[in-house]
């Protein structure tokens, strides 16, 4: 067993650092004011080849993996929680076509989203299927060369930047009757539909997606027809799972840090709070959350990269690191007393930032689901 990163992976963290506190920590204040998506920071990130980080090298990524992306999440995260969103959503996007793809689709999508040149999402979620995605009304019917979608998505991240979706729609009745297709924000009858007003998360984009007759050339289905729920799922569980753990940890590190300046910088009855022992446990507390959602998190993302099965331990790291960060910033805004509801302060921002984490890639009550589907079978 081995708990040390090898110096590729520490290199990679020093420089995701640098370009974080370079490029993203200038821009936050205005994506907060302004929930403007930050198309600069997207297309320097693009150069830095940020979103082909799981893209195989055949196809233009550099196939650093799944432990590297955490590393990347959690320091992009640790300044800004919108742009980790942005990312791991870029890399879900992409995942149901690197794993269920065919040659022809490789060649046609993944070239451009390792570039950055299009970016992706997935689109599974709807009003009336969000924990239960087989809850789905669209519907997808052959006809002719092309599939014709039609439905309404909602709460979809990157739902009008995206330019190329995996979008998951019934093509007939029963675990079986969902199918996954590579659509293109081009396509006739596709269109982005309200954008949503959040609570946190400023400066990345998610709202809904409509189709209306929206004609999917047949060779864009994904996998087989009927496989819509394990292309979706997978993706999802796996990767989104991880990436959700990612952002948390990176909103984990940043209510530690803020939280240690503060109480060393704020002095009260002639001493710096920090001497208090009451504020010294909830700094160990943030700081002991940090350390298990740290160790859950990599032993994931390194079982992805040894191709073993990890949905459970996915869930496991999704619920403790996006629980961790909302107990953790509550923590850093308690540490800085009235100050911390200030918006001049960022730890406000930490807390609304973390709250979203919960629901996204499914929620803590779906992630005890999934924990509780192995324990049973495994611990009889
Ligand atoms: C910021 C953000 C970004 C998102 N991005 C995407 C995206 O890019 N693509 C996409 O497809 N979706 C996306 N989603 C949707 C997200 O996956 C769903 O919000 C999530 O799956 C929960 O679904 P819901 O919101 O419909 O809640 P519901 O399913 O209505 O759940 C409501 C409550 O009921 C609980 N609940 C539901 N079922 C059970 C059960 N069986 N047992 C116990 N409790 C249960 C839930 O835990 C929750 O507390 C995003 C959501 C957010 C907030």
């Amino acid at each position: 067993m081995d708990f040390q990163f090898s110096a590729q992976h520490d290199l990679l963290r020093k420089s995701v650092r640098e370009f974080a506190g370079g490029a993203i920590a200038p821009r936050v204040a205005h994506m907060e004011e302004t929930d403007e998506v930050p198309w600069d920071i997207y297309k320097e990130m693009a150069k830095q080849m940020y979103m082909g980080i799981l893209i195989p090298k055949e196809f233009g990524g550099t196939a650093f993996g799944n432990l590297a992306r955490m590393i990347m999440l959690e320091e992009v995260g640790r300044v800004s929680a919108a742009v980790a969103m942005a990312l791991q959503i870029f890399h879900l996007g992409t995942a149901p076509i690197i794993d269920f793809g065919n040659e022809a689709q490789k060649k046609k999508y993944l070239p451009a989203l390792a570039k950055g040149e299009s970016l992706s999402t997935i689109a599974v979620t709807e009003a009336t299927g969000g924990s239960d995605p087989t809850g789905i009304q669209s519907t997808a019917k052959l006809q002719g060369d092309s599939y014709i979608l039609n439905g309404r998505k909602c709460f979809i991240t990157h739902s009008h930047v995206a330019e190329v979706m995996t979008i998951m729609a019934k093509t007939g009745e029963g675990p079986k009757g969902f199918s996954a297709f590579i659509v293109e924000k081009s396509f006739p009858g596709f269109k982005p539909g309200r954008k949503e007003k959040k609570f946190g998360l400023h400066g990345c984009n998610t709202g809904e997606m409509a189709m209306e007759n929206c004609a999917v050339p047949r060779e864009n289905l994904l996998a087989n027809e009927g496989d819509g729920l394990k292309v979706s799922m997978a993706g999802i569980s796996e990767v989104g799972r991880a990436g959700m753990a990612g952002v948390g940890l990176g909103v984990i590190n940043a209510c530690l840090e803020a939280s240690v300046k503060f109480a060393n910088e704020r002095i009260l009855g002639g001493k710096p709070i920090s001497q208090h022992q009451g504020i010294q446990w909830m700094i160990s507390d943030i700081y002991m959350d940090l350390e298990a959602s740290r160790l859950l998190a990599y032993r994931a993302a390194w079982m992805r990269d040894q191709k073993m099965r990890c949905d459970s331990d996915m869930a496991m790291a999704k619920f403790y690191a996006t629980e961790a960060a909302v107990r953790c910033a509550k923590k850093a805004v308690d540490i800085h007393g009235g100050y911390g509801y200030m918006m001049e302060y960022p730890v406000q921002r930490y807390y609304r930032d973390a709250e979203i984490l919960i629901a996204s890639a499914g929620t803590s009550e779906i992630q005890r689901i999934v924990m509780a589907r192995k324990a049973l079978t495994s611990f009889k």
